[in-house]
């Protein structure tokens, strides 16, 4: 044999840079489904369905072109449970004269995989990862010399390499961002006809992982009873196409609001499909773009969502390729609280944190306010391990792959990289969660108090936070206006205050009002 070409989970791309070249006449594919992936940390229900059922739905089109595949299924009797493991048994039986891969997206694969073919003394060609924008070359090119990295001028570089959204040189519309008509909410009266999600009955295939999953991850979080995500190329396409023409003229503008047993508003739920590779982000841009051109989404919308797939997607890439292996053990601020339970139940009398964990558990999905300024934001003011946020993180979503959750997780949510990837911590008290949903108006705690039985536990802990650590974030010119306000305080209040967040600490989080009535 020629090369064997490994191709991983979430590498379902017929077009993958591994794939240009394949002779079925003397390479062969090989693909293997493996417990470590549901396991190394505990993968949600949802989020182990939406891999193993795209992954056989892959294999079953590449067999489809007459495509030699040695594809190992979870539940076949002799499967060792790990990749190397696996892949260790076909270098051995098909003796190739080299293994070809598309780089892997996470490091811990990597590693694996440079660590096998080294054992065998068999080559390895490992190829870019063409399906980005940019490189991981290219990143670092960027970010040499750099004291800070800030997504803002990155985003720019690549506007202007990709020629998106730009006239003679300058940015459509005149302004590089939109994001001060992107922050919109919904107001008193709430979302107006909601677009449905695009969803996709569980096919055969489907069905069959369903089972697999609902008897081998018994104990996992989550359900599968709403499974309806895009496994499959064409579905995906599909999901694209619903996007653009019934919520992408919303995005920008709700972008980051929320509202209580709303899951889907007005995003694209495209990540999955996109990690998945079953949808190339060039694909996804031009249809936004087209959609522009043909006045069918203002530029506002456009931009917004085109920043967060060649701006943020290709940033926090960079981030970890050039921040692994440490990246993931920082810990800035020596945070050691542990995740409160509730984050695996959504038991809690916290209205927001119960509707974003139970959507999340349900769905495997929750959008990037949630994620950023709800579950995370009560994990960083609480004081949480980010090792442990991060753990859950990778569990919990069907579009978690480690690359991309884990700098959004601890640089950008946690602030545990000291400010590597964001430019200030993004804190904020239950305030915030007011003015953008209408969690506070059906939740047993008001949070414009901070202190007694009432207090918003974000609101304790913000002001808790910012009393804390006053001295490390008075560095940063962006948070003194948060500082000023800290200082008004009076010495009552804050002993009051901190008594308080540590109350808090010590109970579990507020886990020990758990219930599901306000
Ligand atoms: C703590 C935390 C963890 C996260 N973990 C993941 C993860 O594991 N996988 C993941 O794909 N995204 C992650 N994100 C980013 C973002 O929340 C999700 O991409 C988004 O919510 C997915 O929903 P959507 O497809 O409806 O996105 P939309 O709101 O419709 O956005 C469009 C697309 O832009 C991309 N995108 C948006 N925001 C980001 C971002 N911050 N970083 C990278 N890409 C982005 C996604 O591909 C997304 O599909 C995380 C964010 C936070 C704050
Ligand atoms: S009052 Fe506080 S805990 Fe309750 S929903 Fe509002 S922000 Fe969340």
């Amino acid at each position: 044999m020629r090369n064997l070409v490994v191709i991983l989970g979430d590498q379902l791309d017929a077009n993958a840079s591994a794939l240009v070249d394949f002779d079925p006449a003397q390479d062969a594919l090989w693909m293997a489904e493996v417990d470590e992936e549901s396991t190394h940390v505990i993968s949600a229900k949802q989020r182990s369905t939406v891999f193993l059922s795209a992954m056989r739905h892959f294999a079953a089109e590449l067999r489809s072109r007459g495509w030699p595949l040695t594809y190992i299924e979870l539940d076949a009797p002799d499967n060792s449970g790990t990749l190397a493991g696996e892949l260790d048994k076909a270098i051995l039986q098909c003796k190739p004269q080299q293994l070809v891969m598309t780089a892997p997206g996470e490091w811990r694969v990597l590693q694996a995989i440079c660590a096998l073919a080294a054992k065998h003394a068999v080559a390895l060609d490992l190829r870019d990862d063409t399906h980005f924008f940019s490189t991981v070359g290219d990143f670092a090119a960027y970010a040499r010399g750099r004291k800070q990295l800030r997504l803002e001028f990155f985003y720019r570089e690549l506007r202007q390499k990709t020629g998106l959204l730009m006239e003679g040189g300058k940015p459509l519309g005149g302004q590089w961002n939109f994001d001060a008509d992107n922050r919109g909410s919904f107001g008193k009266q709430g979302p107006v006809a909601l677009p449905s999600r695009a969803y996709f009955e569980p096919d055969p295939i489907t069905q069959a992982v369903i089972e697999l999953v609902n008897q081998r991850y018994a104990h996992h979080p989550g359900s599968l009873d709403s499974f309806g995500w895009p496994v499959t190329r064409a579905q995906a396409l599909q999901a694209l196409a619903d996007f653009v023409a019934h919520r992408l003229p919303m995005f920008g503008l709700y972008q980051d609001a929320m509202w209580e047993g709303e899951v889907w508003l007005y995003h694209s739920h495209l990540s999955s499909a996109l990690n998945l590779k079953l949808l190339n982000p060039r694909e996804v841009v031009a249809a936004a773009v087209a959609a522009l051109q043909q006045g069918l989404a203002p530029l506002p919308a456009v931009e917004g969502f085109i920043r967060q797939i060649l701006g943020w997607r290709e940033y926090v890439r960079g981030i970890y390729w050039s921040h692994m292996p440490g990246y993931a053990s920082r810990n800035a601020f020596e945070k050691h609280e542990p995740l409160p339970e509730f984050y695996w139940t959504g038991d809690t009398g916290m209205a927001c944190l119960r509707d974003a964990i139970q959507q999340t558990l349900q769905h495997g999905y929750a959008h990037h306010i949630q994620r950023l300024m709800v579950t995370g934001l009560y994990a960083l003011l609480l004081g949480v391990e980010p090792a442990q946020v991060h753990q859950w993180y990778l569990g919990v979503y069907v579009d978690a792959v480690e690359w991309v959750e884990l700098p959004n997780t601890l640089g950008m949510s946690q602030f545990a990289d000291g400010g590597l990837m964001a430019s200030k911590p993004y804190i904020a008290s239950g305030k915030y969660i007011d003015r953008m949903s209408n969690h506070c108006k059906g939740c047993r705690y008001n949070p414009a108090h901070s202190t007694g039985e009432r207090a918003c536990p974000f609101t304790t802990l913000y002001w808790d936070y910012l009393i804390t650590h006053a001295d490390t974030l008075a560095k940063n010119p962006r948070m003194l206006m948060q500082l000023k306000n800290a200082s008004r305080l009076t010495a009552d209040e804050r002993a009051a205050i901190s008594g308080q967040a540590a109350a808090l600490r010590q109970t579990g989080a507020a886990g020990v009002v758990a219930t599901n009535n306000a």
